[in-house]
């Protein structure tokens, strides 16, 4: 017989442990965002997600309280945050709600590199905006025929004059079917590989620029995914972003960061589908002093537990490196992408078996669980993606011991 779902609550998930490691602003800041999405963003989760619904009222919620850009400086709108209290906001955030968390870091992905290259002129005009949600914004690299392989896109832009001309073609770009400022990597020279790579600050949707229809997704369904076709697309020199051929050299820096949000997504589903498996066993009366029959579901959940802990840390240290040493960190934030977004799709199945025939049902959300954290190990680079940059380093560790 199916357990009543009782009224949502907040399980406490909070470790002393993972607690020391954030300083006090940056627990302020975890805190407000727990707030706002406690009341704002995870009442409306399973809605986003059964209607398709795209989040603008969950963003702009966040953005109104100060925190829909962490990462942003001040200057520019945001709140100046370090890299450890995005990653403690991202976790909050997914927990609340997988689309939600999406938009919410792909606004980020699209600032980083405007901040990191974009002129004076660029930054106060787009970082403000994408600030305060008053526009969204999209970061647009992947191609039909180049994914993981990066430096094989097709895209090509062609100086003519004062202007680039862009034809080409993006697929799954998150948020591409509004995006307002667009972070568009084409190619200037396609014999050069990624050395002919260039960024470029796309606005609105200028002439030559079509937008594909959303696409129909396994899961994060209230968060859009479309491709993007440009056609003799024509853009001033002025939309270059930094120098011409400096592309690839941004797009990696900037996937340090980005890669810190998909493993905090991963820990945010992880904590979810935990947390709804402990409502769960309480609504059936399962973890009671006197419950010692129902320790097997009791020790699933310690061990569920112990590991979301361990990959908290993981998440929350590589984090402090990418603030303290971002260009020692590009191998540290593989080992926590790898770790982090296996444990979201890890937990939310165990969860859902964990709950019966009653995890296939929608209301205790971890089936969404599972749909939503599975696109975490894809994006922002696969999980073999992750495993090749670790056994170079492994490689080169090797190597430096005189391995022949
Ligand atoms: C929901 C969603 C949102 C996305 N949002 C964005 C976005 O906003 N912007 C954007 O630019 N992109 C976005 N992407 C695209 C994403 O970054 C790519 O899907 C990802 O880079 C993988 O590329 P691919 O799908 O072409 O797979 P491929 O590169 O074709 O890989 C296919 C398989 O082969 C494996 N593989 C590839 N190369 C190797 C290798 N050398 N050795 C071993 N195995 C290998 C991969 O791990 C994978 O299992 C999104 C994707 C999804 C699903």
């Amino acid at each position: 017989m199916a357990a009543t779902v009782p009224a949502p609550r907040l399980i406490d998930t909070d470790e002393p442990s993972s607690e020391l490691l954030l300083g006090p602003d940056e627990r302020a800041i975890r805190d407000a965002v727990r707030q706002v999405c406690a009341e704002h963003v995870a009442p409306h989760a399973a809605r986003a997600d059964e209607k398709g619904e795209f989040p603008a009222a969950q963003m702009t919620a966040l953005a109104d309280a100060g925190l829909a850009a962490l990462l942003t400086p001040a200057a520019y709108g945001g709140a100046g945050a370090s890299v450890v209290a995005y990653a403690a906001a991202m976790e909050e955030v997914t927990r609340a709600c997988g689309s939600t968390s999406t938009v919410y870091m792909t606004q980020m992905h699209c600032a980083h590199p405007l901040e990191l290259a974009g002129t004076e002129e660029q930054k106060a005009r787009c970082l403000p905006a994408l600030a305060s949600c008053a526009v969204y914004g999209a970061l647009c690299v992947s191609e039909p025929e180049a994914g993981s392989d990066v430096a094989a896109m097709r895209t090509v832009a062609r100086r003519d004059g004062e202007s680039y001309v862009l034809d080409g073609s993006k697929t799954f770009i998150t948020t591409g079917d509004r995006a307002d400022v667009l972070v568009v990597f084409a190619t200037v020279d396609r014999a050069a590989g990624r050395d002919g790579i260039t960024a470029f600050l796309v606005e609105g949707t200028p002439e030559g620029m079509r937008r594909g229809a959303p696409m129909h997704k396994m899961g994060l369904r209230g968060s859009t995914t479309a491709e993007l076709y440009f056609d003799d697309c024509r853009i001033p020199v002025s939309a270059v972003l930094g120098a011409a051929r400096d592309g690839y050299a941004l797009s990696m820096e900037s996937v340090v960061r980005s890669r810190i949000s998909a493993a905090a997504q991963g820990v945010g589903h992880a904590v979810g589908a935990y947390a709804a498996a402990v409502s769960w066993a309480t609504a059936r009366g399962l973890l009671g002093p006197a419950r010692r029959d129902a320790q097997r579901v009791q020790f699933r959940l310690a061990d569920i537990r112990s590991r979301i802990a361990a990959a908290r840390t993981l998440l929350l240290v590589t984090a402090r490196l990418v603030d303290e040493r971002p260009q020692d960190a590009v191998t540290d934030v593989s080992l926590a992408k790898l770790r982090c977004t296996t444990l979201g799709v890890d937990v939310a199945a165990e969860c859902v078996d964990l709950l019966g025939e009653e995890g296939d049902l929608a209301r205790w959300g971890v089936e969404r669980r599972l749909r939503d954290s599975k696109v975490a190990e894809i994006y922002d680079g696969t999980s073999e993606v992750q495993r090749m940059i670790i056994a170079r380093d492994v490689r080169r560790r090797g190597e430096a011991m005189g391995c022949p």
